[in-house]
Parts: C-alpha cells; sequence; structure tokens
C-alpha cells in the first residue's frame, strides 16, 4: 500500500534532497499572490495572470487531487570565489542557471516519479501553474523569508523545487507536520531588503519584479529603464544578492550529495562569470552552441548582449570601446541602444576621470 513514508523513501532514492506532503486544497498564501498581481508587480510575466483559479487551487489542475508533494534539491555548489564573481571585467551569472537548465533535469525524474506512483498524477517545476513555494512552506519544508524565497534552516535557499499532485490520501502524510509561518525565521533581520541593489521590495516578502534584476535581465523583453541600469552592476543574467545576504544561505548552504545535482554545477569559471569582452563578441550561433539546454537560452542572444552592454557601461573600461561600438552598428535595435548607452558612460566616467586628475 502506498504511504508517505514509501514515498519519501522513492523520492530521496531518486535523488531529491527534500520531501513533503499537504492535503490538496486552496493554495496558502493565495490571497498575497492576488493582491501582487493586482499592483502589477509581475510586469511583463502575464503567464502568472493567467487561469488563477488553477493557481489558487491545485484541484482546478487534477481535479480529484488529494495530496501535494513537494520535492527540493539543492543547486548550492562548489565555491567559486568572490573576487571572481563581483569582478567588473566579468558578467555575473545567477547561481541556479550555472549549470543545465533545471527544467530538464527535474522534470524527467519527476516524470518517472509519477510513473512509480502508479497513480493518476500532475508534476510541475516551476513552469506550472502550482505555486511551489507556498506549497513547499504549507508541507514544512521550510518558511517563506522577507526575500521571498523559500528558506529550508538547515539548507538556505538555493533549491528547485518540484511539485507533485496525486489523487489519493497518504493516511501518514500530514502526522506532526509543522507549518512554518511568513517569515517565521526571519526575526529582526531585513539584510535581503536593504541589500537588493535596485531596492525591489516594497514591503517585507513583497517582490515588485519590475525593479528585481532577476526580471530585468531574463523575464524584460525590451529596453532596461535607464536609470535602473547603473544599480545592475555585473549582472548578466540573474541576480542572487538577497539570498546571498541571508545568514541561512551563509550558514547553511551547501553542496547536494546528490548525483542529479552534479547538472548544475559550472564546467568552468566562464559559465559562472563570462569575461565581458568575450561576452561582447558573441555572434548568435555562437551563443545558441554555447548556451543550448542551459538557463541561458531564455534571454536569447539578443536578451544576453543587451545585459552585457549594461556591465560593460557599468565596468566604464575604455578596453571594452571596440566591442561596444560594433555593437552600436549591429542589425538588432535593443542591443544598439544598450551599446551606444554604455559608450556614453564609459566616455562620461573618462571624461570625469581626467578632469579630476587636472584639478588635483
Ligand atoms: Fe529573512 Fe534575513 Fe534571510 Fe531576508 S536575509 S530572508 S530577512 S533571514
Amino acid at each position: 500500500m502506498l504511504s508517505a513514508a514509501l514515498i519519501r523513501e522513492k523520492a530521496l532514492e531518486l535523488g531529491f534532497d527534500l520531501v513533503g506532503f499537504a492535503p490538496a486544497g486552496p493554495t496558502p498564501g493565495a490571497d498575497q499572490f492576488l493582491a501582487w498581481l493586482e499592483a502589477g508587480y509581475h510586469g511583463q510575466m502575464a503567464y502568472l495572470a493567467n487561469a488563477p483559479e488553477r493557481r489558487l487551487d491545485p484541484r482546478a489542475v487534477l481535479p480529484g487531487a488529494r495530496t501535494v508533494v513537494v520535492v527540493g534539491l539543492s543547486y548550492e555548489t562548489l565555491a567559486v570565489p568572490y573576487e571572481v564573481l563581483r569582478d567588473p571585467s566579468r558578467g555575473r551569472i545567477a547561481r541556479y542557471a550555472w549549470g543545465a537548465d533545471y527544467h530538464e533535469v527535474i522534470t524527467p525524474v519527476l516524470r518517472a516519479f509519477g510513473e512509480w506512483l502508479s497513480l493518476e498524477s500532475r508534476a510541475y517545476v516551476d513552469t506550472g501553474p502550482v505555486l511551489e513555494r507556498n506549497w513547499a512552506q504549507r508541507c514544512g519544508l521550510g518558511f517563506i523569508g522577507k526575500n521571498t524565497c523559500l528558506i529550508h534552516r538547515k539548507r538556505g535557499s538555493y533549491l528547485f523545487l518540484g511539485a507533485v499532485l496525486i489523487a489519493e490520501e497518504l493516511p501518514d502524510a500530514f502526522d506532526d507536520q509543522p507549518q512554518p509561518a511568513l517569515f517565521s525565521g526571519c526575526g529582526r533581520c531585513a539584510r535581503c531588503l536593504g541589500a537588493c541593489p535596485t531596492r525591489a521590495f516594497p514591503a517585507p516578502g513583497v517582490l515588485d519584479a519590475r525593479r528585481c534584476i532577476a526580471y530585468l535581465t531574463i523575464e524584460l523583453k525590451g529596453s532596461i529603464p535607464e536609470p535602473l541600469r547603473p544599480l545592475l552592476g555585473n549582472w548578466v543574467f540573474g541576480c542572487d544578492v538577497c539570498q546571498d545576504v541571508c545568514p541561512y544561505v551563509r550558514r547553511f548552504s551547501r553542496p547536494s550529495d546528490s548525483p542529479l545535482a552534479r547538472a548544475f554545477y559550472p564546467p568552468s569559471i566562464d559559465r559562472a562569470a563570462p569575461k565581458l569582452v568575450d561576452l561582447l563578441q558573441l555572434d548568435r550561433v555562437t551563443f545558441n552552441q554555447r548556451y543550448k539546454r542551459t538557463p541561458l537560452a531564455r534571454a536569447k542572444w539578443r536578451g544576453l548582449l543587451r545585459n552585457a552592454c549594461v556591465a560593460a557601461g557599468n565596468w566604464g573600461s575604455p578596453e571594452a570601446l571596440p566591442y561596444l561600438q560594433r555593437l552600436a552598428a549591429c542589425d538588432e535595435p535593443l542591443v544598439r541602444e544598450h551599446a551606444a548607452w554604455a559608450i556614453a558612460r564609459i566616455i562620461a566616467g573618462e571624461s570625469a576621470r581626467s578632469s579630476a586628475t587636472m584639478q588635483a
């Protein structure tokens, strides 16, 4: 007979680090989600507002769903030195994107899990209508912090989350399960809110995605608002700042023992923080060869080059100028515009430096 203990054992055997269970029902925290949409904080991510009833209750996704199983896998990897990551001549990539595309790694494993269950089930990793973080908190896997991430008290927040809806109640699933409250482990800490370079948190636990570097460098398809560009620093794909500063990440985050996690290790330091002059020279063919089947494919060539131009402008080095000048004449208007901005920023910085030297 199927039981939570058996399912847990199987999920761990498949390589997940965390497993939790909750009875299917209205999605916890759905009101906050609706208020967030209502405020327009999702920006261009219109898909989040589609068919909201499916996000508000998993039984609208799988009629007859009785249990939500949430699995987690750590994507903490071997350390890449911070001096490398913060080097302004390099473009910084969010940790989750240092290796393979997590959808491609985790989805087949969850499918195998679903087949093993031999029950009517639906599995999702981030792209589906299930609010995994809310369910992970409900399952007792951690608490949602002021940075909106799911934080496990012994593993931090560098976690991929997946959800499996199953049409069976598990008698032993919900015994003595802790129910962490929102921000319950944060106490008086507010480091993430203060550290955010673009001030993207209008309130604890509320992220205005329109100011978030992850949104600006990945989801936003058009021009990055000029006032925000200098605040992006050297981030060219995503951002980890609000997690990096979190005491739970600093103290407890550790690489997973799972062979699944190996797929997320960077094959080289250049995958975590490529040199900007290399990025600025990428053509479309090389971009596709280098980044296909990785999360960076989502930004497409034009998005990554747009971001690299902004990072080069923030670097401020004349070394970038020949590459930016070539991009300022390329066939992609979005890249041309950001290259021109970066050139102007570098030249303005140079002039300011030489006037300061002359006055000294
Ligand atoms: Fe909570 Fe502090 Fe972590 Fe932010 S940095 S999520 S406030 S513990």
